[in-house]
């Protein structure tokens, strides 16, 4: 059995530079919907899809949720643009030990990674280019798939299935790891294990609360991946 290890992007892989990411998801929504949303608005965005945001901010501001869902195309289309233009080696930092934990699980020769994002898949690749991160990912579940970041697993696992013809992928030997306790909690709907790392918005103590299988300040020690794989 293969073993799968599904990555979240925002907060653990990557960071944006501070003021970029959620804005441009604001300024969208803004355009589209002819709202006006004041500079300093502010909404937690963490593990959430784009388009899960983009329904709670239209509850905000009196737009009917009928017609976020009948513009989803176009939401998808401009955040992608806006995001993917955001998107440079400046503006893009990877955190701290990815490049070499992608590396050695890379050469393990069971086990496959993927993606596991609230992001649109056309602005979460666009993150990962910069640093050329997108090179270890050959399949995803995206915010783009559905707004419901716990419908994302069962994806991720038929995506990985359609990758690999006649190898066979399993929830219980399949890991999340992402930066929040969204993702925790997606684990844990889609029956995957958890591993949480404190790259984002929360420290470990906040993220420990939620019961992870492993928790980690970030992703550089030298045994992390070790780690990872004894989890499944
Ligand atoms: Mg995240």
């Amino acid at each position: 059995m293969q073993r799968l290890l599904l990555f979240d992007i925002d907060g653990t892989l990557i960071r944006m530079r501070r003021g970029l990411g959620a804005p441009a998801v604001f300024g969208v929504f803004a355009d589209m919907f002819g709202v006006e949303i004041p500079t300093d608005f502010a909404h937690d965005c963490s593990g959430k899809t784009d388009l899960w945001i983009f329904l709670e901010i239209a509850a905000r501001f009196g737009v009917a949720r009928d017609e976020v869902f009948a513009r989803a195309v176009e939401i998808r289309e401009r955040v992608e643009a806006v995001q993917a233009a955001e998107c440079r080696p400046d503006t893009v930092r990877t955190l701290p030990g990815v490049h070499e934990l992608l590396n050695t699980l890379n050469g393990e020769r069971d086990v496959s990674l993927g993606l596991l994002t609230g992001n649109m898949e056309g602005a979460g690749i666009a993150k990962l280019r910069p640093h050329a991160l997108d090179v270890f990912f050959r399949f995803g579940a995206f915010g783009s798939d559905h707004h419901l970041r716990n419908e994302l697993p069962p994806i991720a696992l038929k995506r990985a299935r359609d990758l690999h013809p006649g190898i066979d992928f399993s929830p219980e030997r399949s890991l999340i790891i992402g930066d929040t306790h969204r993702d925790i909690e997606c684990a844990r709907a889609g029956g995957m294990k958890a591993a949480a790392v404190a790259t984002g918005r929360f420290n470990a103590e906040e993220l420990g609360r939620h019961a992870p299988d492993a928790l980690f300040k970030d992703l550089s020690a030298a045994d992390t991946a070790e780690l990872l794989l004894r989890l499944l």
